[in-house]
């Protein structure tokens, strides 16, 4: 478990996006679709908390090696499935990559 203090846990934007999933898209180059949300930094650094509460009490299985982005927004999906199903998936247009 690793949260980086240069990104967003400590950020103090207005907004804060976090990729929260991926999908394969041919028609795309990468071929997917990556979906984020965007939060308060507030929010951010307490979805940042839960993902890594997430890794102590092994709610990811066979995916909790996250060093890989997509496998990284695989299990914030599931954070926010769980704790931010009240904000709306976005397409990102940014590239893939953990923020936490
Ligand atoms: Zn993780």
């Amino acid at each position: 478990m690793v949260i980086n203090p240069a990104r967003n846990f400590m950020s103090t934007s207005d907004e804060v996006e976090t990729d929260v999933g991926w999908r394969i898209n041919p028609n795309r180059r990468p071929a997917f679709d990556v979906f984020s949300i965007i939060t308060g930094n507030i929010q951010a650094a307490a979805f940042i908390l839960l993902h890594e509460l997430g890794h102590r009490t092994k709610s990811y299985e066979d995916n909790d090696d996250d060093g890989d982005p997509l496998a990284g927004a695989i299990n914030n999906g599931k954070i926010h499935d769980a704790c931010f199903r009240n904000l709306r998936r976005l397409r990102s247009n940014a590239r893939l990559g953990m923020k936490s």
